[in-house]
């Protein structure tokens, strides 16, 4: 068994999107992984798609802002794969408004998700790295963590990731865990579909208009995010830490 056949990663949001494609790539490099989704049956057919290719997956249903559930999935996981070592902070939410309009409960439930989501997993995590001497956590930033009109509430949290990110790889660091951070660009996914729709755009027009704007000439699909992740988990990134990886199809957000 090589070394990555016998880590196990814990991937959130997996039921779709980016999760899914990287819950997807982790276990194509050998990793058994556990997809982590509020919806546990649509986070089945993820782990089902890694079983059907030979891998070895279960689907858990959490609430990453929940401290009781991310606890139970946490020992689920423990209990059914083994301990984690590989962590992929990835469920995320938008709630987008201008700030005028932003409700309270707005802003609340993308800073639950995005931040405390990361928080809990992370703390939940990092014993049974702690305990392997070795762990691996990426968490999903984006470029609007450089500011972004109508998304006070989602850049706010998303450049807190970076600072979190930053600060536990000062701390986990000793213990052979590294902590990245991979801020994508526009990607195709259901999330980036929901704003297209809120905006009233049609979603192929809005495809091309942002291709238009991204200077590798396309719109990014998840399996881009994906690789970037498998760099990150992979055993000879161990050097690799603190860092915040624009995947944008260009250097600009
Ligand atoms: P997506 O298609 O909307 O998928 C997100 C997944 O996270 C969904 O399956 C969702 O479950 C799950 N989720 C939401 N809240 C959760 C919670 N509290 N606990 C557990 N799971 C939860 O989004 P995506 O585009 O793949 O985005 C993935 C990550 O990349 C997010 O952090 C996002 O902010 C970031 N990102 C995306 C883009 C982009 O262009 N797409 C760009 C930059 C950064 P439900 O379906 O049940 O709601």
């Amino acid at each position: 068994m090589s070394t990555s056949a016998s880590r196990v990663a814990i991937v959130t949001g997996a039921a779709r999107g980016i999760g899914a494609a990287t819950a997807v790539r982790l276990a194509a490099d050998g990793l058994a992984v556990a997809g982590l989704d509020l919806d546990e049956p649509a986070a089945k057919e993820t782990a089902d798609t890694i079983s059907a290719a030979g891998g070895r997956s279960i689907a858990v249903g959490a609430d990453v802002a929940d401290a009781e559930a991310v606890a139970a999935a946490v020992a689920r996981v423990t209990e059914t794969l083994g301990a984690p070592t590989v962590l992929v902070n990835n469920a995320g939410i938008t709630r987008d408004n201008l700030l005028f309009k932003m409700s309270e409960s707005d802003w609340d439930a993308v800073i639950a998700v995005h931040l405390r989501g990361t928080f809990l997993m992370t703390k939940a995590v990092q014993a049974h790295m702690v305990a392997a001497r070795w762990g691996r956590i990426v968490n999903l930033s984006s470029t609007s963590a450089l500011g972004n009109r109508g998304q006070a509430n989602y850049a706010a949290a998303k450049a807190g990731i970076q600072g979190l990110t930053k600060t536990l790889a000062i701390e986990l660091g000793k213990f052979g865990i590294t902590v990245n951070s991979i801020a994508p660009g526009f990607i195709q996914t259901e999330m980036t579909k929901a704003t297209a729709e809120r905006l009233g755009q049609d979603w192929d027009a809005y495809v091309t208009a942002r291709a238009a704007q991204i200077p590798v000439a396309r719109a990014g699909v998840p399996e881009d995010i994906a690789h970037a992740v498998s760099f990150f988990v992979g055993e000879a990134a161990g050097f690799v830490s603190g860092q915040v990886l624009y995947v944008a199809g260009g250097p600009k957000a």
